[in-house]
């Protein structure tokens, strides 16, 4: 018997995955989406079930960091001018986030979430019939240079305090591991529990076709505005229809905070704008994902091709793309591989949904009954997308989730 419907607005992996936890259970779904499945960052991300990092974003030594960064207007971490004003506010509450004790706090959070992250991924998987799209290769992280070999190292001291394997080698064994490597790398480490999928974007499209022969209703529509009700809301969509529904789940990624904020929470929700290539025929061969944390960006192989990226930009919603990031980092991505060639490769940029706390927001509305957040996954969105599923299911039954759900409440600014 059905326990009633449920509209999901977004369908990004975290929509996606909420569906399917819903519909397992018995309820019926609909998924709204202005574009359809994986219009936003979940189609083009890199791919990772980074469940082995456990350490926010906000972290006590990273303005150092930062600085040196943003020195370089196509390093790791820019800001756009035209929005430096408007991302001010986020960036004070990242630096008040940044304090020993709540970074303590978040890496407690972080660790319970993403603890659950893969598990939850293999239920997920093994239900959906996605479990042949998943690859265990690990992660190989690579330093070119001392001082951050050895800032590095203490991010790896931290994982294996919470019991991730994280195994240091030296430059001939990485080589060993990726002969197409240049002599750049003098150290790194090899991450062996990490987990990728074979393409994001295929495994939200797979997903999205089973629930489909699941029964769950896929419609077309960009919300314009809520009114919440007693319990659940009415939704106003910019074509002029309106829908009631009495249990509402928000998962627009990026673009929740202007939804939350009608329905009376104010959550500190930005952008990070990350940028990509996807090469079909890279000339080079890389064997698994490869992280350089130096850079800020990644080569993840892909089933489609090797996708070279990562970086942030803040520069909200609306301004157009800087391709030139893209260059930037492929030119560095060269000094590892130099034979690296990119014709035929597409270039694209997503919008991570980030919130200066480093945690998504996974949470009742503070105000109203029956309706329900899950956005904010920042860089983390498709390696937490099944848990959040999970969580939110169980807070629509009325059940505590396995996940202490307290560190990602809507209430918390
Ligand atoms: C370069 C890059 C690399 C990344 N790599 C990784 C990685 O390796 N691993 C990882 O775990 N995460 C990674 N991420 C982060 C991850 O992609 C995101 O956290 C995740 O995709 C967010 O999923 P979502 O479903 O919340 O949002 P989205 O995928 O952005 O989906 C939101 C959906 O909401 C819809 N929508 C928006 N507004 C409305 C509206 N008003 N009405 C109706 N529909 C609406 C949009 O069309 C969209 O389909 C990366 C991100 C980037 C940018």
């Amino acid at each position: 018997m059905s326990k009633g419907r449920v509209h999901i607005a977004g369908a990004g992996i975290v929509g996606l995955s909420i569906a399917a936890n819903l519909v397992q259970r018995g309820y019926q779904v609909t998924i709204l989406d202005r574009e359809g499945p994986a219009a936003g960052a979940s189609q083009g991300n890199a791919s990772a079930i980074a469940w082995t990092d456990v350490a926010p974003m906000a972290s006590p030594g990273i303005w150092k960091q930062a600085i040196k960064w943003l020195a370089d207007p196509l390093g790791p971490l820019t800001v756009r001018p035209a929005y430096a004003v408007r991302i001010l506010p986020w960036m004070l509450r990242f630096l008040a986030a940044s304090n020993a004790k709540t970074v303590a706090a978040g890496t407690r959070a972080l660790v319970d979430l993403n603890g659950a992250a893969l598990p939850a991924w293999e239920r997920l998987w093994r239900v959906s019939g996605t479990h042949n799209q998943v690859r265990r290769d690990g992660c190989l992280e690579l330093l070119d240079t001392p001082a951050s070999l050895h800032s590095t190292r203490k991010s790896w001291e931290e994982q294996r305090a919470h019991g991730i394997a994280v195994e240091e080698l030296d430059a001939g064994a990485i080589r060993e591991l990726e002969p197409d490597l240049s002599t750049r790398a003098i150290g790194g480490a090899l991450v062996p529990d990490w987990t990728q999928v074979d393409d994001p974007k295929i495994l939200c499209l797979s997903l999205a076709d089973w629930l489909k022969g699941q029964g769950v209703d896929f419609a077309v529509g960009e919300i314009g505005s809520l009114e919440a009700s007693g319990e659940g809301c009415t939704l106003h969509l910019k074509s002029g229809e309106r829908i009631e529904t009495t249990r509402f789940v928000v998962a627009c990624g990026a673009w929740s905070k202007h939804l939350a904020a009608q329905l009376g929470d104010r959550i500190p929700l930005d952008t990070e704008r990350g940028y990509n290539i996807t090469i079909p025929e890279p000339a080079v061969s890389v064997k698994r994902f490869i992280m350089l944390p130096g850079h800020g960006f990644v080569l993840s192989p892909l089933s489609t091709g090797l996708r070279v990226g990562g970086a942030v930009e803040f520069g909200g919603l609306h301004l157009p793309a800087n391709w030139k990031r893209v260059d930037a980092m492929v030119a560095k991505a060269r000094l590892f591989y130099p034979g690296l060639k990119t014709e035929g490769g597409t270039r694209w940029m997503g919008f991570r949904p980030s919130i200066p706390d480093s945690l998504p927001v996974i949470s009742p509305a503070s105000r109203h009954k029956g309706i329900f957040y899950a956005f904010g996954h920042a860089h983390h969105g498709l390696t937490q997308g099944a848990i959040t599923g999970e969580m939110i299911a169980d807070m629509i039954e009325g059940k505590a989730p396995a996940v202490d759900p307290a560190p990602f409440a809507a209430d918390r600014f």
